[in-house]
Formats: structure tokens, C-alpha cells, sequence
């Protein structure tokens, strides 16, 4: 039998402004935005802690972090970024570490080896330095990041681009308005620049997963102009202090969060969202619903009754691409990084820069061809017990490859990905980590989609290909609400993936909720 909500045990209110479903980064960040504007809101999560993959866990004496290596517009106290100001203004306290440097970049079969600083011109002179000849194509091309960038984060300001005439756009946007239909490949033509340059600037694609021929520009501009320019932060104490800082403030700002709350079906009726039901049975009411589900798992699974789903919503949903996974591998090691003779915090590692060969090759289940690896102790020196290191090893493959693995064959497979991945390590580095494990965790795509629910194990939501990316997606978003009442905020929504896009999608959601209840929406 149901249980209502305001039943005499129930935790729960009769009724809520706004349920959040999920307390991952984008459902925290919309419960602080409605705590600051006086809004009563659930955030309802499955799991017993705040944080979804910002998060840590622990294997003996070790607290290993799960998903952070690099949180972009941060900035620094002095030069402070959209995120520290907006958890400082919600009052978060967070303890930044900034971390040392942009990456290491180890080609081998190219002969690269290439340290990156931060800083737009630093990096210049870098490359300047590696392939003489280069700085003034590489300002040019650094400036259009740069202004796509500062467009994108005024358009945020305001409220959307749409809120622009299209002389205002032409005329200070003009960057932004050129290249907003084509690809990060075609736009980095333009400039002509030798190969080897652009293998250097090219690793942070995997930040997005979609190879340079099909990802948009826009977001690519973006991940350039924000890295080089902000630099890149992550927490002392782990992604596990933020989820912390903002569960604490929500509470303060009067939201309510209850773990071990899975939300199975989300409640509508002639068209609007009424509510939600948890696993347990209690039905809760409410006119918006902000959701860290996939569209895939809300529209195919969730809503009840299913006659509120339009046709329309499965389709365009199952247009879109669903992006990459991960793998990766945790590792405790029982030496010091200068005695593993680790230089960086940043590595990433390939057998070639060629990203459609990357994106390939990710596809299938051969050992990874091209790995991110991050060694925590480089920014955070305390963050493992003293004389031990920590190093994370990640590739992000689609989940193809890992969708047919069988349930008899899924552990060798990940032993065998990892010991690859593992090996890639040791040539970079000289060094038989084998011999220096003390404990070793494997995260899988099925890890992934097990813990956060999403789709195929998806961390990145969907691809940010010319079609459909941040442009396409905010003129269309209006006409994608399917169902009155319902936004979804996380790495699925129109924004993308990431910490940043994460929390800056809580906001954007609750924004759109707060801006529905003063024009009277969904009553
Ligand atoms: C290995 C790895 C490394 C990464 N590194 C970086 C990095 O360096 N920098 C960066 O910016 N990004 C990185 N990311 C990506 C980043 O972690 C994610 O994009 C971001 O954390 C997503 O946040 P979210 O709130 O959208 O979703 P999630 O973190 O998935 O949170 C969703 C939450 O909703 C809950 N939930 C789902 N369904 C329900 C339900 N029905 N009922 C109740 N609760 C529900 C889940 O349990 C979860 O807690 C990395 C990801 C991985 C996997």
C-alpha cells in the first residue's frame, strides 16, 4: 500500500516548492541557489552521502579520490571565477588547492615530452619553444578562445543569449556568432598550425570525449580560454569536502536532504509535474521537480503515468549521443612521488594525438591508447599518509565496448585494462609500480552507472558534437520542456559535463524554477 507523505511518521512535508532528486554537484548547487532565494526544497538522494561522483573512498589507512583531477573556473582568491564566487556568496566553505600546472604531455612515438604551464601566455611561449614559429597563430587562436569564453560567461550573467538583439550579437560577440556552427578541428585549421603544435594544445578533449573533427568549437574554446586562463583547483580533504560544504549550507538555508532515498516515479498530471514517489512509497508533492536523472532513464522509467510523456520527448532523447564513460584505476603506492620519479601532478599519456584513432580505439575493449593520469600528492602533499603516493589512471571509452562484456568475463577484462593502463605508467615513468602497490581499486563503466544511475554509465551526459551543443541545445531547451514543472540539472542538461557545468546547471535549473514561480507557471 502507498504511503502518503503527511502520514504521522512521515520525515517528509505534505508539500515542497521544489524536489530535487539527486544530491550529486547539480543538485546541491540548485538546492543553494532556491535556499538563497527563500525557497523551501527536497533534495532527495539514493545514496547515504552527499556528492554523487564527487566523492571519496577509503581502502585502509587510504582516502582515495574518486572522480576530481581538475576544477576549472575557480580562479584564485585575489582573481576569483563564476564557481568560488557563487559558493562563497552561498557561503560554502571550501579550502582550494591550485593545482601546479596544465599537464605533461608524453608522446612517445612522436618524441613529445611537453611540460604545459597555466597562463595563456606561458603556454604560448611553451609551444613557441617546441615548435619555433608558432606564437603569433597560437595568440590569434588563444584570443578566440578567450572571447568565446567571455561571451559564453556574459550570456550566463544575463540570462541567456537570447536576451541579446542580433546587432548586439554581431557587433560584441562576433567570435562567438563565426564559429558557433562548426567544429573544434575546422576552427583550428584555420589558424594553420603545424601538427605537432596542435597535439600539444589538443589533450583537454578528452575533458569533453568527442573527437576534434565532431566537437563543437564553442565548448572547446571554452575548456582552452577557462584552463589557461584560471588555471585549475581541486579541494584539500577531497571532492568529498565540497559535497560537504554545500550539503551543510543547504540545510542552513532551511532545504531538507534525505539519503537513502531512491525517487522512482515522478508524478504528472495533465501535462504538469505533481510530485514525486520514492522506493519506499511515499508520494510528495510539488510543483517543480529538478532532476539528476538522464532523460533516457526519466522519460522511459520515471514518469507516471507514461501517457504524460509525448512522443517527441523519446525521440529527440535517443537522438542524442550518449558520451563517454570511464575507467579507471586507483592505486596506492608505497613510496614518495620523487622516489616513483613523478615531475607532475598531470600526465597524459598517448600512442598517438590523433583523436578519431583515441575515440576508436575507445570504442573497443583493447587495452586504451591514450590515458589521463593524476598524482594528488603533486598539488595536495598530505593528502596520503606520509612517504606513499597517490595516482589515479584513467581512460574515458564509450560504453560500446563495455556493454557486451559478459558477467563471467567482466573481471578479467578489467584486470586486463588495467594492467595495460598500469604498464603505460611504468614507461613513462621508468618504474615498476607493481612492485609499489598497496592497494589498488578499478573503477568500470558498470561501477559507474551502478553508483550514479546514469545512463550507460555516462559521466559527461551527452556528446557535445556541432549539432548539438551548448548553441543548438539553449534555443531549443524551451520548446524540450515536455512536462511542465520538470528541469534537469547534471552533466545530461543543456550545459555538459564537468564539476563547473555540473554546479553551473543546478543553478541554471533553479533560476528557471524561481523564474516560472513569479510568472505563475506550473500552478
Ligand atoms: C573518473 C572521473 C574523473 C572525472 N574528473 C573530472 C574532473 O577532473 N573535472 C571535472 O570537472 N569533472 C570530472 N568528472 C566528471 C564529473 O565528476 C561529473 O560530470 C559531475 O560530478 C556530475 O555531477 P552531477 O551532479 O551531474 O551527477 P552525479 O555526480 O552523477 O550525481 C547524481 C546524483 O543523483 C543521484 N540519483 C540519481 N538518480 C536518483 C534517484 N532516482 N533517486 C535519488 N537519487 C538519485 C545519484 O546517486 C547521484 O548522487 C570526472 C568523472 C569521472 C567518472
Amino acid at each position: 500500500m502507498k504511503r502518503k507523505a503527511n502520514k504521522k511518521y512521515s520525515k517528509f512535508n505534505e508539500y515542497y516548492d521544489v524536489i530535487i532528486i539527486g544530491a550529486g554537484l547539480a543538485g546541491l548547487s540548485a538546492g543553494l541557489q532556491l535556499g538563497l532565494s527563500g525557497k523551501r526544497c527536497l533534495i532527495l538522494e539514493q545514496h547515504n552521502l552527499p556528492g554523487g561522483l564527487a566523492t571519496s573512498f577509503v581502502r585502509g589507512p587510504f582516502e582515495f579520490e574518486a572522480t576530481l583531477h581538475e576544477l576549472q573556473s575557480v580562479g584564485t582568491a585575489e582573481n576569483p571565477r563564476k564557481i568560488r564566487r557563487f559558493l562563497d556568496e552561498a557561503g560554502v566553505d571550501v579550502e582550494w588547492i591550485q593545482v601546479p600546472e596544465a599537464y605533461q604531455l608524453v608522446l612517445p612515438n612522436q618524441n613529445i615530452n611537453v611540460t604545459l604551464p597555466y597562463g595563456i601566455e606561458n603556454m604560448i611561449e611553451v609551444v613557441e619553444k617546441e615548435v619555433p614559429g608558432t606564437r603569433n597563430k597560437m595568440t590569434k587562436l588563444m584570443k578566440v578562445c578567450k572571447e568565446v569564453m567571455d561571451s559564453l560567461n556574459y550570456f550566463g550573467e544575463i540570462g541567456g543569449a537570447d536576451k541579446l538583439s542580433k546587432w548586439e550579437m554581431l557587433r560584441n560577440h562576433s567570435s562567438f556568432v563565426k564559429t558557433a556552427g562548426y567544429s573544434a578541428q575546422e576552427v583550428i585549421d584555420t589558424f594553420e598550425l603545424p601538427q605537432k603544435a596542435i597535439d600539444i594544445i589538443s589533450p583537454y578533449w578528452i575533458y569533453v570525449g568527442v573527437p576534434l573533427k565532431r566537437l563543437s568549437f564553442t565548448v572547446w574554446a571554452y575548456l582552452m580560454g577557462d584552463y589557461f586562463e584560471g588555471g585549475a583547483v581541486v579541494a584539500r580533504h577531497n571532492s568529498h569536502a565540497i559535497s560537504v560544504g554545500m550539503d551543510k549550507r543547504v540545510r542552513e538555508l532551511g532545504g531538507q536532504i534525505e539519503y537513502k532515498t531512491r525517487v522512482e516515479k515522478i508524478l504528472a498530471e495533465n501535462g504538469k509535474v505533481i510530485g514525486v514517489e520514492t522506493a519506499a512509497g511515499d508520494m510528495i508533492r510539488a510543483n517543480y521537480v529538478i532532476c539528476g536523472s538522464y532523460p533516457n532513464k526519466v522519460y522511459t522509467k520515471m514518469v507516471y503515468p507514461k501517457s504524460e510523456v509525448p512522443e517527441i520527448a523519446y525521440k529527440l532523447t535517443n537522438a542524442r549521443n550518449i558520451g563517454v564513460t570511464a575507467l579507471c584505476v586507483y592505486l596506492a603506492l608505497d613510496a614518495p612521488p620523487e622516489e616513483l620519479n613523478i615531475e607532475s601532478y598531470s600526465y597524459f599519456v598517448g600512442d598517438t594525438m590523433d583523436t578519431d584513432l583515441i575515440w576508436e580505439n575507445y570504442k573497443t575493449l583493447d587495452p586504451p591508447n591514450y590515458i589521463t593520469t593524476i598524482v594528488l600528492n603533486k598539488a595536495v602533499e598530505d593528502c596520503f599518509p606520509s612517504g606513499t603516493t597517490e595516482m589515479s589512471i584513467t581512460a574515458l571509452p564509450k560504453p560500446d565496448g563495455w556493454l557486451n562484456v559478459k558477467e563471467e568475463d567482466y573481471y578479467d577484462i578489467k584486470r586486463f585494462m588495467a594492467k595495460a593502463m598500469i604498464e603505460k605508467m611504468n614507461d613513462v615513468l621508468g618504474v615498476n609500480l607493481f612492485a609499489h602497490i598497496e592497494e589498488i581499486e578499478i573503477a568500470t563503466p558498470a561501477t559507474i552507472s551502478r553508483y550514479t544511475g546514469s545512463w550507460n554509465g555516462s559521466v559527461y551526459g551527452y556528446e557535445h558534437q556541432v549539432w548539438d551543443s551548448l548553441v543548438g541545445r539553449m534555443s531549443t531547451e524551451r520548446q524540450e520542456r515536455y512536462i511542465k514543472g520538470l528541469e534537469f540539472a547534471g552533466a545530461h542538461s543543456s550545459i555538459g559535463n564537468g564539476y563547473a557545468p555540473a554546479i553551473t546547471s543546478g543553478r541554471k535549473a533553479a533560476a528557471e524554477v524561481l523564474k516560472a514561480m513569479r510568472e505563475g507557471g506550473n500552478n
